[in-house]
């Protein structure tokens, strides 16, 4: 196996964080983790992997990051759920520094073989998702440009950038469409967590209390797709080997209501609950699903894990955490 030098930017987050443990376990030596957060944030940390503590919105820390590296896979993005990015549009657009950053330095590196960058759903055009009874999106649902406001331009934008600096400088630059991704190793409370973790997190609580009524945000009608993080790592690991040049899709076309996703964590728990609905709260667009017409096309894959199986896990691990935390034994959310 040719030995890469592997770099993850955001390594201490959720996606990150799964990527390095991937690479150290298919036996990958040299690979450097950097995020912005301090060690003890990290979800994941491997004493024989490169941890370093970066700003990578600064042009000369990406140049630090990038230095005798030959794949760069970006991760990082100031980002949550819909709580977050609905609330904090000028921070989400201002991650706009780390991909133009991290494009330059890889770009004047000179030993750069692959770049990949993590885009989003929220790339997609506005219009396209006003009913929960969906048609999935295609690639070409981005154009006419009306992402998510603040988070999907700044998304949509870097996209670009990773097309021109190809077309124009000749990298090699590979761009993957994630789909709600949700797992073990994630944000579960503190206000970036998304819909799955937090649905574990209120259910566990009303669990554990007796307080059994959740608040649910919106109608609980909303659609959506999400996408367990085993799979979101095979899928990034085989787009950036391909010949795909354009963004795709990377998510699960399993759909589901919000109350649906509720149902299952609530079986998962054995338990019934009540709900009430503040519709007032983020909600986000009404209806989104991936269409995985073309990454079945060109990898003859997509991701498989039942949205059943994935919560499964993910409620175990945010069970301990919560526990942990009610113990005083956790350092981070
Ligand atoms: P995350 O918040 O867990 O990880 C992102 C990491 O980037 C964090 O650890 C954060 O500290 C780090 N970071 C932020 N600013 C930084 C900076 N200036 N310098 C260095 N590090 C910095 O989020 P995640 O879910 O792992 O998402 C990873 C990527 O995937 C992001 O680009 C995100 O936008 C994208 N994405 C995620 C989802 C999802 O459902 N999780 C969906 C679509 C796209």
């Amino acid at each position: 196996m040719e030995d890469r030098a592997i770099l993850v930017a955001g390594g201490g987050g959720f996606i990150g964080g799964h990527l390095v443990k991937a690479f150290r376990d298919q036996g990958y030596t040299r690979i450097r983790s950097v995020d912005i957060k301090p060690l003890d944030q990290w979800y994941q940390v491997f004493d024989d992997v490169e941890n370093i503590q970066l700003d990578l919105q600064l042009l000369d820390a990406c140049r630090r990051a990038v230095k005798g590296m030959t794949h760069i896979y970006n991760l990082a993005a100031d980002m949550g759920g819909m709580g977050f990015i609905e609330n904090n549009k000028g921070l989400c657009m201002l991650s706009v520094l780390i991909n133009t950053h991290l494009l330059l330095a890889a770009k004047d590196e000179g030993k750069v073989d692959r770049y990949f960058y993590a885009s989003s759903a929220c790339v997609y055009n506005a219009d396209k998702q006003v009913s929960e009874d969906v048609i999935p999106l295609t690639e070409a649902d981005a154009y006419p440009a009306m992402p998510e406001d603040g988070y999907g331009w700044e998304k949509l934008f870097s996209e670009r950038m990773c097309r021109h600096f190809r077309e124009d400088f000749g990298m090699t630059t590979r761009v993957a469409r994630f789909h709600n991704v949700y797992g073990p190793y994630g944000t579960w409370d503190g206000g970036r967590e998304k819909a799955p973790a937090a649905m574990c997190r209120k259910v566990i609580h009303a669990v554990k209390t007796g307080d059994l009524d959740i608040e649910i945000w919106g109608s609980g009608e909303q659609t959506r797709s999400f996408m367990y993080i085993d799979d979101c790592i095979d899928g990034i690991q085989m787009i950036m080997e391909s010949d795909i040049l354009e963004a795709i899709n990377l998510g699960s076309d399993e759909l589901v209501t919000i109350n649906k996703l509720a149902d299952i964590v609530e079986d998962i728990a054995g338990v019934k609950l009540s709900r009430h609905y503040n519709l007032k709260a983020p909600k986000g667009v009404n209806g989104r699903n991936s269409d995985n017409t073309l990454i079945l096309e060109k990898l003859g894959w997509a991701p498989p894990t039942k949205l059943r199986d994935g919560m499964r896990e993910t409620y175990k691990w945010i069970a301990e955490q919560y526990d942990l935390r009610a113990a005083g034994k956790l350092t981070r959310i």
